[in-house]
């Protein structure tokens, strides 16, 4: 299975020549000191790293998976000396606060990590990933005494952290957790309970980890009006930093899953467990969620990831592998038979991934620059239009990026024809890897309805605004062909909305039924408005990635217009469709 470099050149042409790295940092006021070649060498030195240290890795990752034993789960043979090496390089801390020993370098950049980290081996992504997710919400939300506890260790990577929010009885409705938590006289708390799908809830690559734990107080509120966040720790921390007593906690057995083996997912039992409160009691969700939006983008980023190895893999065997002659005549006379990439249908796969890796990459980076913009920004204004924007944004981050990681992925298999089904090529394990990505961090239904119902029918469909109208000026101020192409779909766009939202009156059925294809819609009409940047910024291009780069940033986006953009087309008249003929088929009638 090969183990292909990333290429820095597709992050150097988003950063550089669409996205304006410099401007965005120079209006922000931070970062300065990091201009596009800094970017760049980073992005170089991590991918460098990654390709020797991680993606070697990956085929075994896979199929040793994980493993539980009476105290520990191990992880594949080599993750732990990789942990050491990342977290000794610094990687785990990069964009950490320098106050717990972060480095304080760019959230963008720690954007890419997470992408390299999933290109490389997607089942070790998920160790740094949580660690990192915990780390901001503590930043965020915990007490100072909890930082300086917790956020050294997290930061370096020293200890790694979790999200412990399934239960058995409840994923997607999380106002059905029951695992409790009773003051102790000391001020903590003790939790009972037991938390299913739990990444990397235990493993043997650090000494602590530290678990996020959302548990319920005596006499709290049903539902998730009565839902509080708790810190519990493996080992109980003394002032001093050193580990304690071994907390009353532990995996009772890990997943057996479809893919994603590196990952340890496991059933945690806490049991009357030390937990200490963040925040206020009863406000648990709003603080998880609040950090979701981080959560989900870096879910979408894993699909884009998936998308861009599985083309890269796929174009290399396209390129070798001989079968049958070009409908033209022989491409290649002096060979037994032309490669299969002269073929359309070939082409077609291979450029449905290729345009879908190029226009969502554009598309996440620009989020994560949202994300920034709300951390940094001092313009109340400006913060609140990029907090519209990433609201209205992450649900289609998050969903459509790995729907169409999917699609592109089981394009990667089909591809290497009968080669791709057999373990070997690697091109199986993407596409199982991958399906997990439409699953966690809330479902693709999930996200769906987040945009549909509270993003568009509760705001009056007050959230699309931002987004069209950005798309809006970019059209008015474009002269290429493109530019006109998007006007029509915008267009589509806005007057669906407005039927979802007119139909949602009659029939609230109609929302759900809805959803995915609107959320899919949604998806495709802003990569296409992407796409058309990238096709501009080819168009302009500096020169410095070479003809051929520029020459396929064009191509590439005119295939996306002409061959993907009109789904929206067919999503439009199944949206017009309405509920009934979902709703209309009787229990006793499936
Ligand atoms: C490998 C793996 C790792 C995970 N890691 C973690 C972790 O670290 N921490 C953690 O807390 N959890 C984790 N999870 C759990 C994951 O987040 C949940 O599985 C996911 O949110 C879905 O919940 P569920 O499995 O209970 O499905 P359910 O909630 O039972 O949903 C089943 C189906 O019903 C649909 N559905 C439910 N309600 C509605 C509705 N109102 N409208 C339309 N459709 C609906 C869903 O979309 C889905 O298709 C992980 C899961 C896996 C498999």
């Amino acid at each position: 299975m090969a183990n292909l470099p990333f290429p820095i050149k597709e992050v150097q042409f988003v950063a550089d020549e669409v996205l304006n790295l410099n401007g965005h940092y120079k209006k922000l006021g931070i970062h300065e000191e990091i201009d596009t070649e800094t970017f760049v060498t980073i992005v170089e030195e991590a991918s460098k790293f990654l390709h020797e240290h991680a993606g070697p890795l990956n085929r075994n990752a896979d199929e040793q998976g994980c493993h539980h034993t009476k105290d520990t789960v191990t992880t594949p043979d080599g993750f732990k000396k990789l942990y050491k090496d990342y977290c000794e390089a610094g990687w785990a801390s990069l964009d950490g606060d320098p106050e717990y020993g972060g480095q304080g370098l760019s959230y963008w950049l720690q954007l890419i990590l997470g992408e390299l980290n999933t290109f490389y081996c997607p089942g070790w992504s998920n160790y740094p990933g949580l660690t990192h997710g915990v780390r901001e919400l503590l930043e965020k939300f915990g007490s100072d005494e909890q930082k300086t506890m917790f956020l050294p260790e997290l930061t370096t990577g020293e200890w790694s952290g979790t999200m412990c929010l399934t239960e058995p009885h409840c994923g997607t409705d999380l106002g059905l957790v029951n695992t409790s938590a009773k003051p102790s006289e000391d001020g903590s708390y003790q939790i009972t309970g037991t938390k299913i799908f739990i990444t990397s809830g235990e493993h043997d690559l650090c000494d602590n980890i530290i678990h996020l734990v959302l548990a319920r107080l005596p006499e709290a509120p049903k539902g998730t009006k009565g839902i509080s966040l708790f810190i519990v720790p493996k080992f109980l921390i003394n002032e001093d930093h050193s580990l304690g007593n071994k907390n009353t906690l532990g995996a009772a057995s890990i997943e057996h899953k479809m893919g994603l083996n590196g990952s340890a997912t496991c059933v945690m039992n806490f049991d009357d467990a030390k937990g200490f409160l963040i925040g206020e009691a009863n406000q648990g969700l709003r603080l998880m969620f609040t950090m979701m939006n981080g959560a989900r983008l870096n879910t979408g980023i894993q699909g884009l990831a998936a998308t861009q190895a599985s083309y890269l893999s796929a174009l290399e065997y396209a390129n070798e592998r001989l079968q049958m002659r070009a409908a033209t005549g022989p491409l290649y006379p002096d060979k037994a038979a032309d490669p299969i990439i002269v073929h359309p249908d070939v082409r077609r796969m291979l450029l449905t991934q290729k345009s879908f890796a190029e226009g969502n990459r554009a598309m996440a980076y620009f989020v994560g620059q949202q994300i920034e913009v709300i951390k940094h920004s001092q313009d109340a204004a400006t913060v609140e239009k990029a907090e519209t924007l990433l609201a209205f944004l992450t649900p289609i981050i998050k969903a459509f990026l790995t729907e169409v990681a999917l699609e592109a992925t089981n394009y990667g298999i089909q591809i290497f024809g009968g080669h791709g089904y057999i373990r070997e090529h690697g091109q199986e394990q993407w596409a199982r890897d991958a399906k997990i990505f439409t699953l966690y961090e809330g479902t693709t239904g999930i996200q769906a309805l987040d945009l549909v119902g509270r993003k568009l029918i509760q705001t009056q469909k007050g959230q699309i605004g931002p987004m069209a109208d950005i798309i809006q000026e970019f059209i008015d101020n474009s002269s290429s062909t493109l530019a006109k192409q998007l006007q029509a779909y915008l267009n589509l766009w806005k007057e669906t909305t407005d039927m979802i939202a007119q139909s949602a009156t009659k029939d609230p059925n109609n929302i759900g039924a809805a959803s995915v294809d609107y959320l899919m819609m949604s998806g495709y009409v802003i990569l296409a408005f992407f796409q058309a940047q990238l096709h501009n910024a080819a168009k302009e291009g500096k020169g410095q990635l070479g003809v051929d780069f520029y020459q396929g940033k064009i191509k590439s986006a005119e295939f996306y217009f002409a061959k993907i953009l009109p789904r929206c087309h067919s999503l439009q008249a199944v949206i017009a469709s309405g509920a009934a003929p979902l709703m209309d088929m009787q229990p006793a009638e499936f």
